[in-house]
């Protein structure tokens, strides 16, 4: 089977090194085998999302010598795909309106173990009547009753080309959210309908996205779309393992740009796993 790969990068912020390899491993791998290599923006955010970094996306992977098939995917042309997914899970009683704020979510978390990761239930417990005139007036995301949509969709799998068969614990990430207050959808919901849409066979990314996959199975599951094989490639680090991002100095792709660095020269060192000096790769 010819693979379909995306590159699929949230415009807000320049990319750095560590996206180079993500989309370079994405690329590579539709290539491989003859298939398509997709650009998709993942441009919900809008309050985030910004124009120029989707230039400069587009600039960089040219840069690199990375040419994608076809027109680039923006999500924030797809709102009206996320809302049919939202009024099926809707109407099968898998969603509930939260009214949560950041801040009352903080403060039930911080239990005497720690803090932990999922959200605590508290919106999911309000009855009825009382949800209803909540919903009329006030600002709501919208998460999924985890314990129910795992109760209805059953035991669930998914394959890493890498890693193997993986038994899907979408619970332990709790309820989490679909539709966000000031945002249509949530990275989740658009993902997994975006990878349908576009026939996407084989989804390459990073290994911080592995525990999202476990959300992104149960979500095809409930909306009966197809499951793509995965393959999560480990995170760039700087020499004392640390993951990279922007905050830790991690050098843009715009900057290497600027310097004069050759493109395609560093993409084939990237491949090879020569990494500038201070990086590391560790593996898989
Ligand atoms: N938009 C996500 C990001 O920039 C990646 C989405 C994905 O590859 O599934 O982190």
């Amino acid at each position: 089977m010819n693979a379909v790969t995306r590159f699929a990068p949230s415009p807000t912020g320049k990319l750095h090194l560590g996206h180079a390899i993500s989309a370079i491993r994405s690329h590579d791998r539709a290539r491989a085998d003859g298939g398509h290599f997709l650009l998709r923006i993942e441009d919900i955010d809008g309050t985030r999302s910004r124009p120029e970094h989707v230039a400069g996306i587009l600039e960089d992977l040219r840069w690199l010598g990375l040419a994608w098939d076809g027109e680039v995917l923006f999500q924030s042309a797809r709102l009206a795909a996320y809302a049919a997914a939202l009024e099926t899970l809707k109407a099968r009683g898998l969603l509930y309106p939260c009214f949560c704020t950041r801040a009352e979510i903080a403060q039930s978390l911080s239990a005497p173990h720690g803090p932990i990761a999922a959200y605590p239930g508290t919106c999911r417990h309000i009855d009825p009547d009382r949800r209803a005139a909540r919903l009329a007036g006030e600002e709501h995301a919208w998460r999924i009753d985890m314990a129910a949509a795992v109760a209805s969709a059953g035991p669930l799998a998914w394959t890493d080309e890498i890693a193997g068969s993986h038994r899907a614990d979408p619970l332990a990430q709790g309820d989490v959210v679909l539709a966000r207050k000031d945002a249509p959808a949530s990275y989740h919901l658009a993902v997994v309908v975006d990878d349908a849409h576009q026939g996407v066979t084989h989804v390459v990314r990073g290994a911080d996205l592995r525990a999202a996959t476990d959300i992104h199975r149960l979500l095809q599951a409930l909306l009966a779309l197809p499951t793509p094989s995965y393959r999560h490639h480990p995170l760039l680090t700087d020499a004392d393992g640390q993951r990279l991002a922007k905050r830790n100095g991690a050098p843009t792709l715009a900057a290497l740009r600027a310097d004069g660095v050759d493109g395609p020269a560093l993409a084939e060192d990237l491949r090879a796993g020569r990494l500038p000096i201070g990086f590391a790769l560790p593996s898989a």
